[in-house]
C-alpha cells in the first residue's frame, strides 16, 4: 500500500530496534506447540483436525467446547475439561499449549489500579493495566506491540528500545490474566469488573492489525469473554490508511490520539503526522463506518504546559471536529523520569475544557489514574531488550 511504504519509510526504527515478526508464531508456541487461547473458533477446528485430535466430522463440536472451556471458562489444564474424553484431552496436550504467560510483575495502585507486567517471550515483555470504574464498571488497557516505533514526544513507551508486534494470542492473553487476577470466571456478566477494553497500553494498534483484528474476534465472541465490539476501544496515533480498515473489519470503537490542532506542532508531537497531516487523518474519521451520535470518535488530547492548551487552540479544535460525531478526552499530562514537558496547570485545562464543552462536546478531563506505579497514560514502558536469534533459538531449545 502507498501509503505504508511513504510510512515505513519515514518512520520505521531502525533495523536494531525491531525484532522480526516471528512469522509462525501464532503457530508455534513453547515447544512446537499451538497457543490455543489465541485461536479464533474456526482455525482450532481446522487445528483439531490437521493434526488428528478430531475427526473432520467432529471437529466443530469439539472446538467449541474446547474453546468454551479456555475461553469462557479460563481453564488453564486440560483435565479440567470434563466432558472430553480422556484419550481425546492427552492428545490435545501433546498439540496445544494453555499456559499464560508469566506475570514477571504486578502493582496495586492506592486509586485502586493494577498494573502486570507479562513475559510473552524470553526478552519480550509487555504491560497491561486494570482501571477500575471507566466503561460500564472497569477497563482493561491491553498492549498490541512491546515498545513503539512512532516516538511521539511526550510519550514514554516511544522510548523503549525493542519493539515487535503481538500475536493475537499474546493480547488475548492480557485479558485472560486480568480475569484469573480478577477473580471472574465465576462471576455472572453484571458482577464482573472487567467491562471493557481499550487498545491503549504499549504500542500503535494499526501497525498490527492481523492481530488486533484476530484478538478483537477472539475476545468479542459469545462463547468466550463476549466483551462486546462496542465496548472495545482501538486507539490510533493516526496511520490514516488503516482506520476505515480497522472499523470494517473489527467494529470497534475509534479514538484518536490528535494533541495539536496545526500540523506544524503535531509534526513534532505525534511525528507520524508528517506522513499522514491533520486533513488526510481528518477525511479518514469521517470514512469511519457506523459514525452516529451514539457511536462517536474519541480525541485524546495531552494538555501540555505552554505547548498546545491555549484558549485559541480549543477553538480551533472545535472548528476541526465540526460535523464529527466526537467525544474530547483531555489528558493531563503524565509525567515520566526524564520527559520534556510539564502538565497544564488545572484552571488552564478548565478553561480550555470549558470551550470544547460550549461548544457541544462532551470533554471529560480525564483524571489520572495509577500514576504512583508508572501506569497512566504515557507512562508504559519495559525493560525489554533485544536478544540474540542464536541466543534465543538456545534457549528455546533447552526449555
Ligand atoms: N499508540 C496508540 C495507543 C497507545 S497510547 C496511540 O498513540 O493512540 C494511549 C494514549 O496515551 C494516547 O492518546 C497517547 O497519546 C497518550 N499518552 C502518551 N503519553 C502520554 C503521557 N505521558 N501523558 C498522557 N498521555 C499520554
Ligand atoms: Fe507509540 Fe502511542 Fe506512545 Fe505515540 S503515543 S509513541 S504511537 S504508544
Amino acid at each position: 500500500m502507498a501509503g505504508v511504504t511513504r510510512l515505513d519509510l519515514a518512520f520505521a526504527a531502525p533495523a536494531d530496534r525491531v525484532l522480526p515478526d516471528e512469522a509462525d508464531a501464532r503457530l508455534a508456541g513453547p515447544r512446537g506447540k499451538l497457543p490455543l487461547t489465541g485461536l479464533t473458533q474456526d482455525e482450532l477446528r481446522a487445528a483439531l483436525s490437521e493434526r488428528g485430535v478430531a475427526s473432520p466430522a467432529q471437529a466443530r463440536m469439539r472446538a467449541e467446547q474446547i474453546w468454551s472451556w479456555a475461553h469462557k471458562r479460563g481453564v488453564t489444564d486440560f483435565s479440567d475439561m470434563t466432558n472430553i474424553a480422556k484419550e481425546t484431552r492427552a492428545a490435545l496436550g501433546e498439540h496445544f499449549d494453555l499456559a499464560r504467560p508469566d506475570v514477571i510483575d504486578r502493582r496495586q495502585s492506592a486509586d485502586g489500579v493494577v498494573k502486570w507486567l507479562l513475559r510473552l517471550s524470553p526478552g519480550a515483555e509487555a504491560e497491561s493495566v486494570f482501571i477500575p470504574d471507566v466503561g460500564r464498571s472497569g477497563a482493561l488497557c491491553v498492549s498490541s506491540q512491546v515498545g513503539c516505533t512512532l516516538n511521539c514526544s511526550f510519550c514514554h513507551t516511544g522510548t523503549q528500545p525493542l519493539v515487535r508486534n503481538l500475536t493475537a494470542g499474546e493480547i488475548v492473553a492480557q485479558c485472560l490474566v486480568a480475569r484469573d487476577d480478577l477473580g471472574e470466571w465465576t462471576a455472572g456478566p453484571d458482577a464482573r469488573r472487567l467491562s471493557n477494553i481499550v487498545f491503549m497500553g504499549m504500542g500503535e494498534p494499526l501497525y498490527n492489525l492481523d492481530a488486533v483484528a484476530a484478538a478483537i474476534d477472539i475476545l468479542s465472541h459469545g462463547e468466550s469473554l463476549g466483551i462486546s465490539r462496542r465496548r472495545i476501544t482501538v486507539s490510533t496515533s493516526g496511520v490514516a490508511p488503516k482506520i476505515p480498515e480497522l472499523g470494517a473489519r473489527t467494529g470497534a470503537m475509534l479514538a484518536i490520539s490528535l494533541h495539536a490542532v496545526t500540523d506544524a506542532l503535531r509534526d513534532e508531537l505525534v511525528p507520524i503526522n508528517r506522513a499522514y497531516p491533520i486533513a488526510e487523518l481528518m477525511k479518514a474519521i469521517r470514512a469511519y463506518p457506523g459514525l452516529s451520535n451514539a457511536r462517536r470518535v474519541t480525541f485524546e488530547y495531552v494538555m501540555l504546559k505552554g505547548v498546545n492548551d491555549s484558549p485559541a487552540e480549543a477553538r480551533a479544535l472545535v472548528r476541526l471536529l465540526a460535523g464529527v460525531p466526537a467525544k474530547i478526552n483531555l489528558i493531563p499530562f503524565n509525567p515520566w523520569p526524564g520527559s520534556p514537558y510539564e502538565c497544564s496547570s488545572t484552571s488552564t485545562i478548565k478553561t480550555f475544557a470549558d470551550i470544547v464543552n460550549r461548544a457541544g462536546y462532551a470533554s471529560p478531563i480525564r483524571t489520572p489514574r495509577g500514576r504512583d506505579i508508572l501506569a497512566a497514560c504515557g507512562q508504559l514502558r519495559s525493560e525489554s531488550t533485544k536478544e540474540r536469534a542464536s541466543a534465543r533459538r538456545a534457549r528455546e531449545l533447552q526449555g
